[in-house]
């Protein structure tokens, strides 16, 4: 469905239970919104009248609308809003068989009445629409909607951490720990050790209990942070709160902490270098495999879902080891502190990029405005957006290579204070330290009956 039409019915509400048409349309266009869908136009009927049997003439205009080609499809709130009568739907029918539109619900789903399937559905909706007008249910849904969207939390409970209980004022020490948090995550930390971290410095969450994994993971997901307003996991609209994190930093939270690969992390890694090793001969990612007398190594592994080629092999031990004394070695260096300098500069250049970032997807909602108020042409519209979306995808590719180094704070400089926490640290702290400094860590090819460690395979490919 690209051009859309919203419709919105007010209707006879003796028991004071219907849905206000101001709060029908702003879900249909939530909806539109999430689906890039373009609003053409909004048709409202004031129904209010005892009986069904009224006209409704915005109802009939959208109808010739969709009958000429100018709209696609309809969105509207419940079906209850579209047909009145079993006779209505039967029209309703004709014309969607005619001309191909789309319809769909905010509360009832697609409303497929394309298919015989979907045709007996709304002939049974409609049926049962008839019986109770207004179900419980759906006031209850939308009720947990409207919550939502204040920002409220179903059924009162805890506040959400960062903000106060009426949720309009930020908590200037909670904030604090939540962009440290979320700038920790960002740059490879893992939540357990973040968690750890927090406990340790007894910093206190919203219940007084300790931070797990679970209680930080949701608060870094939620999309309250930037502002946002959010429902069932989609995130709805702009909310009037203020915002401790962008709506970039979001999105990327969100898709790094829901990603699957990411919650395998219950058990720290015990390979800290695990992404890092490249084997040298065929420059595949080395992966960890014990040898079977358990000691730890890393393979270039060849074989089912491999790349390798299965010809370098390397202790972790002795490994690991050289890279933590090269990596402490480099914070205390005169280079590490100038590479720092640069990448301060970089997170600061990432920051105006999700500014743009944020400017241009205004921009294009204003143009899908103005064309929905034929403003413009489709032709003119669509030259408009071209580059704004080139530019949006130009500024997500950058986003991605910009990599924190705020994992470092408070090390630069200090290596003998790392290099006493660093067997304390987990395997996932230590990685992110790790790979803020290296690119890659490249293994030669050994030498055929030499067991012992030989540094000079070792090259280490520093970022800065
Ligand atoms: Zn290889």
């Amino acid at each position: 469905m690209r051009v859309a039409a919203i419709y919105a019915r007010i209707s006879s509400d003796p028991r004071g239970l219907a849905l206000g048409v101001g709060r029908q349309i702003e879900d249909c266009k939530a909806w539109a919104h999430r689906h890039g869908t373009v609003v053409a136009e909004v048709y409202v009927d004031n129904d209010v009248s005892a009986y069904c049997g009224k006209p409704r003439p915005e109802y009939r205009r959208m109808c010739d609308d969709i009958k000429e080609g100018l709209r696609d499809g309809v969105i509207a709130w419940h079906p209850d809003r579209l047909h009145r009568s079993p006779k209505e739907l039967e029209d309703f029918i004709v014309l969607i068989e005619a001309t191909s539109a789309e319809v769909h619900t905010v509360t009832g789903g697609d409303y497929d009445l394309s298919t015989p399937h979907g045709r007996v559905t709304a002939r049974i909706l409609g049926a049962v629409a008839r019986h109770e007008s207004e179900d419980k249910s759906r006031r209850i849904t939308r009720k947990a909607i409207e919550l939502a969207q204040q920002g409220k939390r179903n059924g009162g409970g805890t506040r959400a951490y960062g903000y106060n209980a009426a949720h309009d004022k930020v908590v200037p020490e909670e904030a604090e720990i939540v962009k440290e948090s979320a700038q920790r995550i960002l740059a490879g930390d893992s939540l357990r050790s973040v968690c750890s971290d927090l406990n340790e410095r007894a910093v206190p969450t919203v219940t007084g209990r300790s931070w797990s994994t679970t209680v930080l993971r949701n608060m870094l997901m939620s999309a309250r942070l930037s502002g946002q307003r959010e429902h069932k996991g989609e995130i709805i609209s702009m909310g009037a709160w203020a915002a401790i994190l962008t709506p970039v930093q979001t999105a990327r939270l969100r898709s790094l902490l829901g990603n699957p690969d990411r919650r395998t992390n219950r058990s720290p890694r015990s390979y800290p270098l695990t992404g890092l090793v490249r084997c040298g001969l065929c420059g595949a990612k080395m992966v960890a495999r014990p040898r079977d007398d358990g000691s730890r190594r890393y393979v270039c592994a060849r074989g089912p879902g491999n790349v390798g080629c299965g010809k370098t092999y390397q202790l972790a031990e002795p490994l690991e080891h050289l890279i933590v004394e090269a990596v402490l070695y480099r914070i205390d260096s005169k280079d590490f502190v100038q590479a720092v300098a640069a990448h301060t500069t970089q997170e600061a250049r990432a920051a105006q990029v999700e500014q743009e970032l944020e400017d241009d997807r205004h921009q294009l909602d204003e143009l899908a405005e103005r064309y929905g108020r034929k403003e413009m042409t489709a032709r003119e519209w669509t030259i408009a957006k071209a580059p704004i979306q080139d530019r949006i995808a130009a500024h997500e590719r950058r986003l991605v290579t910009f990599t924190g180094t705020s994992v470092l704070n408070g090390y630069v400089g200090h290596a003998d204070s790392l290099r006493r926490q660093w067997n304390t640290l987990t395997a996932a702290r230590q990685r992110a330290i790790v790979s803020a400094l290296l690119d890659s860590i490249v293994i030669g090819p050994g030498v055929r009956g030499r067991n012992t460690f030989d540094p000079s395979r070792v090259t280490p490919n520093w970022k800065v």
